[in-house]
């Protein structure tokens, strides 16, 4: 079949929106018509030059739609099934038995090789090999085929279209505060990047009783914003962070630090933020070349630095569980959210880079 895509054809290149052919499901996949995706840091990192990336390929891995076709073998899914779409993993490897999918021994395999395990993508151009199952997705078109590893139904009475960062952006923060840190009510915690990543993981720390939450970033729109959703200071990640945090928090630091930036220095201000027995998780980390530095007397104190995968989230259990919490308007995470349709793809792209937009989501043709 064909299906309408936004096509990478190389780091530098703009999207360029194009019919394309698309394969059946294979045994165990699960063709879905996306209502829309979410696009997220990791779409846009895969033009960095350490990511080892085929081109031309279809990015996009925050999917949401309805299951339009069955491969072979697939059972538990129905056609229009609301279904949202998040990475792929074995199923089993020893942490996908152990329910810790993020860290599925196959991660790399699955969900950056962009093709099937077997080597074969799903989508072509004029008989040209196009990259598929990116981040077990290749969700930026109006159909994608996935694993059914990857597959999430939902149901729920929001607009499925709202709903693909669920799969990626969203569970990453909320699932870092509430699957991992584990903040107790009362609780302070400090959050570096006020993103979709940052704003979802402070989200989390409201749902989670968090009685001091400190919004660190360097654009005052989000600032703002993280105000909004709740924060209770914000501090402008230019300044002297962690003399600000610690004066926030009697001297004393916050006992959760969490860093969604992943820029040289932001792991090590937050580390240094924290208060003694405090924990603090990162889930961003720059290319391979990127060090941190702390002084073991600072960690010495009971202190703990952790990094996160897609917070610690067993999507099939975390996703429906967040989707409560928003029935609630506990958990608020559409309020991130700026659509554009799939043809403004460079304008979505533009405006996250520029900080205008914390989440955009292309609406599917
Ligand atoms: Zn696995
Ligand atoms: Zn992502």
């Amino acid at each position: 079949m064909r299906t309408t895509a936004a096509v990478l054809h190389s780091p530098v290149a703009p999207f360029e929106v194009e019919q394309i052919d698309l394969a059946e499901p294979g045994p165990g996949e699960v063709l879905v018509r996306l209502a829309a995706c979410g696009m997220c840091h990791t779409d846009l990192s895969m033009r960095a030059s350490h990511r080892p990336t085929p081109y031309p390929v279809v990015l996009g891995h925050e999917g949401s739609g309805h299951v339009a076709g069955l491969g072979a073998g697939v059972s538990g899914l129905e056609i229009g099934q609301p279904v949202v779409l998040s990475y792929a993993s074995c199923g089993r490897c020893r942490p996908c038995r152990t329910g810790e999918p993020t860290y599925c021994e196959r991660m790399w395999e699955l969900n950056f090789r962009c093709c099937r395990a077997d080597g074969t993508t799903a989508l072509s151009r004029e008989g040209v090999r196009v990259g598929s199952h990116f981040f077990g997705q290749s969700s930026f078109a109006s159909h994608a085929v996935v694993s059914e590893t990857s597959v999430v139904p939902v149901d729920t009475d929001a607009p499925i279209e709202l709903l693909g960062p669920l799969g990626c952006g969203v569970q990453t923060g909320a699932g870092a505060v509430l699957n991992v840190l584990r903040p107790d009510p009362g609780a302070s915690i400090a959050i570096w990047g006020c993103g979709a990543v940052g704003l979802s993981a402070l989200l989390a720390a409201v749902v989670a009783g968090c009685k001091t939450i400190i919004g660190v970033d360097i654009h005052p729109g989000r600032r703002d914003m993280a105000i909004e959703l709740g924060a209770t200071a914000v501090v402008d990640g230019s300044a002297d962070v962690v003399t600000e945090v610690l004066s926030l928090t009697g001297g004393r630091g916050v006992e959760y630090g969490f860093d969604a930036v992943g820029a040289p220095g932001t792991l090590e201000n937050a580390v240094a933020s924290l208060a003694p027995r405090g924990t603090c998780g990162f889930v961003a980390a720059g290319g391979p070349e990127q060090m941190a530095s702390f002084s073991p007397r600072h960690l010495l104190f009971g202190r703990t630095v952790t990094g996160i995968l897609e917070g610690d989230s067993v999507p099939h259990v975390f996703i429906p569980q967040l989707l409560e919490l928003h029935r609630t308007g506990r958990f608020p995470f559409d309020r991130l959210i700026t659509t554009f349709a799939l043809d403004e793809v460079n304008e979505a792209e533009s405006a996250s880079h520029r900080g205008d937009v914390i989440k955009p989501v292309l609406l599917m043709p």
